[in-house]
């Protein structure tokens, strides 16, 4: 070996590590995260974890560079109707809009009867979920949305 070669060090040499989860689908791969100085190192599967025993699907794997990647976006794009141009809000902004938009469809479209029957619904609005979400999440969810909202287009990818 070279003077070169038997000087390289591991990248991790030094990094603190905290123990973590995928959070891309609902297997829940364990992950390792370390991380020097406030600056993330590297994101490698968890030997420990009893799901995964150390792997990660290309997904799970590449986890680093979601938070990295220098083309990832980090503000919320907005189009208004007609336009071609996207513009940057910010997120509380965003949420409001959201929420407006909701309550709005929701009072439009809200059905109490049909045909004499108690109906008490909305089709005009979906939901899909995310596969992270958790099973109080989910149960949060289909609370407000069913519930609350009357909306029965309700779907979640966690069917893992
Ligand atoms: S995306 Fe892949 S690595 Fe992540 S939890 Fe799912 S199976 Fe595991």
């Amino acid at each position: 070996m070279s003077e070169r070669t038997c000087n390289l060090r591991p990248k991790t040499e030094g990094a603190q590590v905290a123990r973590s989860i995928c959070p891309y689908c609902g297997v829940g791969c364990g992950q390792l995260v370390y991380h020097k100085n406030g600056k993330l190192i590297s994101i490698e599967g968890d030997l420990q974890s009893p799901v995964s025993r150390g792997h990660l699907c290309p997904k799970g794997a590449d986890t680093f560079e979601l938070h990295t990647h220098r083309g990832r976006l980090k503000k919320v794009k907005y189009r208004a109707p007609y336009s071609s141009e996207w513009q940057d809000i910010d997120s509380e902004k965003a949420m409001d809009m959201v929420a407006e938009r909701v309550w709005d469809t929701r009072e439009r479209t809200f059905q109490e009867m049909r045909d004499g029957e108690t109906l008490m619904q909305t089709t005009a609005m979906a939901h899909l979920g995310g596969a992270t979400l958790d099973i109080e999440e989910n149960y949060l969810i289909r609370k407000l949305f069913t519930v609350g909202l009357g909306m029965v287009c309700i779907s979640n990818q966690a069917r893992i």
